[in-house]
């Protein structure tokens, strides 16, 4: 593609151009912004190039010739400049276009089956606003056509399911420049953010666990005390108050382990689990949010466990099983699974690695989940478990994790009683099943196409009286379905039934229960789906108790 622009453009100064992980980009310095027409004349360039089989060849530079071959290229230069003294400058060439590359490459240009030039944007050079606006083509490439083909539509749903497109459609939340980054929830976005945590929290009631409520600020020192105003600075926000400075916590644990030193414990008292719905804020930079998935502000299903070295293995066990329910739950299959083991720089004893790497090690093999172990990746303060899911269109999410720590009840000078009467040290366990509620919501968004089951349905049913005459009886089958718990709406509305039925099935309601002169006497209502199967009259009674059994089995 850089090819392609430079032989159109002659003039065009080459950025960079990565893999991501469903393609390519390349960033180039133009006149003027790239139109869909030079679009259509690259990708015609290109098309040329592969049928010419052209073979790339790799080519050692020495920084002498690199820069004499660079010379009008300031950006390859830049990059020139940084690559270190051991290490050499290669390059790839094809035809006549050359470039800065470490490989490996594909043989030829003939090797590339399919491709499609899919967006342009404007990007700055390095992030940075300060340096120069660049034009980024992003495309991709696949081993066939058929493949290319297969990815094209799943990019059509995603676009069609985009939880930012659907929140607003749906009427669940919205941003405000005010706030940048922050979502407003709308009554139905709150509906189901709400149902989620309620959710979490009956499973936090059958494995044990018990909720604590913790403030918001919190003096400096206790985050320079926790490590954060060292290393986490940049993502805090500070505020200064009566001479003292504060930060507002990007995390739960500092609170969460003065909770616990707050008393002295024995080791009857463990484990302990303390969850924390607490509201956190971190400053991410304004070129890496996204709708709900990227915020400043979010809420975690978070919880801290203070527990023996004996314990960990019980207790991620325990974790485990809690998660493998919710997520079942989401219709999340296929679970991915990666233990993060002990890195070179890291404190605690070996000892201690030894026995918490073997408890993990021994929890995901007994529990006949396949996992990937990545030696040297875990923290310096722990091993952790990271579990990914895919989602309905087949991409992959971090969803949970499971993070020991031994740094933490150092820091903290956290206790217990052993059962021989010396004080020990308790090790943490943060874990979290789907992280930010926030983000969680928009995947789930995109992974429902905003159908959410019945149990999550912002609007569970609709009434839709066929005339004006039947406007009594529909607000009286709202009452009822709604003294029963359920979240009803009645469309008033002056229209036609179809119509009706129609706004329902966009708003993904779950249930159009459509009343007319027969169910009004029959004390009945005619049952639509949003699928668009129609059950027909069926006695009001009988509704009410498919729907419960429905929503109570969260079906
Ligand atoms: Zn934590």
């Amino acid at each position: 593609m850089a090819g392609a622009v430079v032989a159109l453009f002659p003039n065009a100064k080459l950025g960079i151009g990565p893999p991501t992980e469903d393609g390519f980009y390349y960033d180039f310095l133009v006149d003027r912004p790239f139109t869909p027409e030079d679009l259509e004349a690259i990708d015609a360039r290109m098309r040329e190039d592969l049928a010419r089989g052209l073979p790339f060849e790799f080519v050692e530079l020495s920084l002498k010739d690199s820069k004499k071959r660079f010379a009008d290229q300031q950006f390859k230069l830049e990059i020139i400049d940084e690559v270190p003294a051991d290490e050499p400058i290669t390059t790839y060439r094809h035809g006549e276009f050359e470039d800065l590359c470490r490989g490996p490459h594909v043989e030829s240009t003939g090797a590339i089956p399919a491709f499609k030039l899919l967006s342009v944007a404007g990007a700055y050079w390095r992030g940075d606003e300060r340096r120069p606006m660049l034009q980024r083509i992003y495309g991709t490439a696949f081993e066939s056509q058929d493949a290319l083909d297969d990815y094209l539509q799943r990019l059509e749903e995603a676009q069609r399911r985009d939880h930012r497109k659907l929140g607003t459609e749906l009427g669940l939340f919205l941003f405000d420049p005010i706030a940048p980054a922050s979502p407003f929830f709308l009554p139905k976005g709150a509906t189901v953010y709400n149902l989620l945590v309620n959710y979490v929290r009956e499973l936090y009631q059958r494995y044990g666990y018990q909720e604590v409520i913790t403030p918001q600020v919190f003096s400096t020192e206790l985050w320079k005390r926790s490590g954060h105003y060292d290393t986490y600075r940049e993502n805090m926000f500070f505020i200064q108050i009566d001479d003292r400075e504060y930060g507002i916590k990007p995390m739960n644990c500092p609170a969460a382990a003065l909770i616990y030193a707050s008393q002295l414990h024995s080791y009857r008292d463990l484990p302990l689990r303390y969850a924390d719905f607490g509201r956190l804020h971190r400053y991410e930079r304004s070129g890496v949010t996204h709708g709900l998935t990227r915020v400043r502000t979010f809420s975690q299903d978070d919880a801290h466990i203070f527990c023996t070295p004996e314990q960990i293995a019980e207790e991620t066990k325990g974790f485990i099983g809690m998660l493998t329910e919710a997520y079942k739950l989401f219709h999340f299959e296929d679970l991915r699974i990666a233990l993060s083991l002990r890195p070179e720089k890291r404190i605690g004893s070996d000892e201690i690695w030894d026995r918490a790497e073997a408890a993990l090690e021994s929890v995901l093999h007994d529990s006949q989940s396949t996992y990937q172990s990545k030696p040297g990746e875990g923290a310096f303060y722990g091993p952790k478990i990271d579990f990914f899911v895919p989602d309905a269109l087949g991409r992959e999410w971090q969803l949970g994790t499971i993070q020991l720590d031994f740094s933490l009840p150092e820091r903290f000078d956290l206790e217990y009683v052993a059962e021989d009467g010396s004080r020990r040290r308790p090790v943490v366990l943060h874990r979290a099943m789907v992280g930010s509620i926030e983000r969680f919501l928009g995947i789930l968004i995109e992974h429902y196409a905003g159908a959410f089951p019945a149990w999550l349905a912002p609007v569970q049913a609709v009434v839709i009286p066929i005339t004006d005459r039947h406007l009594e009886y529909a607000s009286q089958v709202q009452s009822r379905l709604a003294s029963r718990g359920l979240r009803v709406e009645t469309d008033t509305r002056n229209e036609r039934m179809n119509a009706k039925v129609r706004q329902a099935q966009l708003q993904k309601v779950p249930y159009m229960l459509i009343v007319g002169d027969r169910e009004v006497e029959q004390e009945a209502v005619a049952v639509r789906l949003r699928s668009g199967e129609d059950r027909g009259a069926l006695p009001l009674d009988q509704v009410e108790a498919m729907i419960l059994g429905v929503v109570d089995a969260r079906e």
